[in-house]
């Protein structure tokens, strides 16, 4: 039994570096290989960590039963027609990884709601402008997505004082937040939202989803904020949406295609903050969930954030 580690994420971790992590945590016994400057025998490898799925790569490993993706997004894996119906796939749950997104969603739903953009553009033009700020009750998030991120990012908001509603597919209760769910709960939720979190995976049910439609019921001059995947929204759709100020920002950290194209018009569109998806980006605690499920995929004993791969997420 082989573990064999690949990464095309080099400048989040190269695959020598994540084995450098995994080594001591898995003991100096447990055969450890690395994709593809040292990758042992193939066909002994029944456990892949990686952080997307490399095409043709399953395809190499006859005898792979578990594939851990480091990270939250497992969208290259679950449904991908390389991986045969029988290997598992897991993903990482850190909270490092989930304080960061939720601090990512506070610092841009803070951004507007105390003005800053506003104060950095009078103070270019020396301008005295003092506007009444808006009281934080008043004040309506909504976040879609109440998973494990989600769920603490709604969690945070309404810690500050916001008023919170959360949308998921099932029905869920959250302390604080007035949480919904199912597809003809999302447009009224949108319409009563000033600012609108998404960490939604990326699924059959989510692509697109932000849509022409489903943008023209957000609240006027409120604020879209997507930490999940570039693929929730669509992006011509997005750009009319903002033209018409429903929304009138956007905060855009993960794109259909990464990295953005440096003719796209996102970059340029005066409605949009873009940031290199970054939003969640340490895994602490996370290495010892992939020590962990080795030793489960050894023993038969049930996997940690084993994802349902029929569901997507
Ligand atoms: P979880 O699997 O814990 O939660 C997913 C949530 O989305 C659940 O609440 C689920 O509903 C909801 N959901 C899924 N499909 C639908 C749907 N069709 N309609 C409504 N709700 C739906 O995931 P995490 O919270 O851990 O992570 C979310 C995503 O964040 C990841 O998949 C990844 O893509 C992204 N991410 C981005 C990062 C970045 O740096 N930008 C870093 C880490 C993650 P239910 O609870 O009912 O199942």
């Amino acid at each position: 039994m082989t573990i064999l580690i690949e990464s095309n994420l080099p400048e989040w971790m190269t695959a020598a570096q994540i084995r450098d992590v995994v080594r001591p945590l898995i003991g100096d016994d447990a055969p450890l290989h690395i994709y593809p400057d040292d990758p042992g025998e193939l066909d002994k490898v029944e456990m892949l960590l990686c952080t997307q799925l490399l095409p043709g790569l399953a395809a190499k490993l006859p005898n792979l039963k578990l594939v851990q993706k480091l990270g939250a997004g497992v969208e290259t894996m679950a449904a991908n027609p390389e991986l045969p119906a029988g290997v598992r796939v897991c993903r990482l749950r850190s909270d490092s990884c989930s304080s960061e997104m939720a601090e990512f969603c506070l610092a841009f739903v803070l951004r507007d709601h105390k003005q800053i953009r506003h104060y950095a553009a009078d103070q270019a033009s020396k301008t005295w402008n003092p506007i009444e700020p808006p009281i934080t009750a008043d004040v309506t998030v909504g976040v879609l997505g109440l998973g494990f991120i989600g769920g603490l990012v709604a969690k945070l908001m309404g810690m500050i004082g916001f008023r919170v509603l959360g949308w998921s597919r099932s029905a869920k209760s959250i302390e604080g937040v007035d949480a919904r769910f199912g597809e003809d709960a999302l447009m009224p939720m949108l319409a009563e939202c000033d600012y609108v979190c998404s960490v939604l995976p990326s699924t059959p049910g989510t692509r697109g989803l932000m849509n022409a439609k489903t943008l023209s019921a957000m609240k006027p001059g409120s604020t879209f904020i997507n930490v999940g995947r570039g693929d929730l929204f669509d992006e011509d759709a997005l750009l009319t949406a903002l033209n018409t100020g429903r929304p009138a920002h956007a905060v855009l950290d993960v794109m259909s295609q990464e990295p953005l194209p440096a003719d796209h018009p996102l970059w340029s569109h005066p409605g949009v903050t873009l940031t290199p998806h970054v939003s969640g980006w340490h895994m602490e605690g996370g290495f010892e969930d992939v020590a962990e499920n080795w030793l489960r995929l050894q023993s038969g004993e049930p996997l940690l954030n084993e994802v349902n791969r029929s569901a997507g997420y």
